[in-house]
């Protein structure tokens, strides 16, 4: 298993432990994690903090180019949000954990470029299968359904 993306698993455990939505992230920048988060849309009321949100605003300002020589680790296919911001921040790589149980932005972000490596990782999956099994409301109001 990559340790990055272990990282991010780890993130989704910790966020499922508070209570919210087991998603986790973690930004790279030359191998080593400048950023981790995980979703706290339940723990803070936030409407914004998705796992990859979270994780990019707790690696805080970065410069143009270390944004461009980063690489963001989410254990779910990222939303039309978080697309955005990879997309602002300009980030080429993206490597997802799962996209069975939610497939986000994937042909947006690959049609303007980002690379994009799905690992369709089974930790991920399940962790997402049972909360989804076990808290529907409050998954549909995390993508807007
Ligand atoms: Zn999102």
């Amino acid at each position: 298993m990559d340790k990055f993306m272990q990282a991010a698993i780890d993130e989704a455990r910790q966020g499922l432990a508070e209570g919210g939505i087991p998603i986790g992230s973690v930004l790279v920048h030359n191998g080593q994690i400048i950023g981790r988060g995980h979703n706290r849309r339940v723990q803070q009321g936030s409407a914004i903090r998705h796992g990859e949100m979270d994780a990019l605003e707790n690696a805080g300002r970065q410069s143009a180019q270390t944004y461009r020589e980063s690489v963001l680790y989410t254990t779910l296919s990222p939303c039309a949000m978080c697309s955005g911001a990879i997309l602002l921040y300009g980030i080429p790589k993206v490597i997802i954990g799962e996209n069975q149980t939610f497939l986000g932005e994937e042909a947006l972000l690959r049609e303007r470029g980002v690379q994009l490596d799905v690992l369709h990782n089974n930790e991920c999956l399940h962790l997402m299968q049972a909360f989804i099994a076990t808290q529907p409301t409050l998954w549909n109001e995390d993508i807007g359904e």
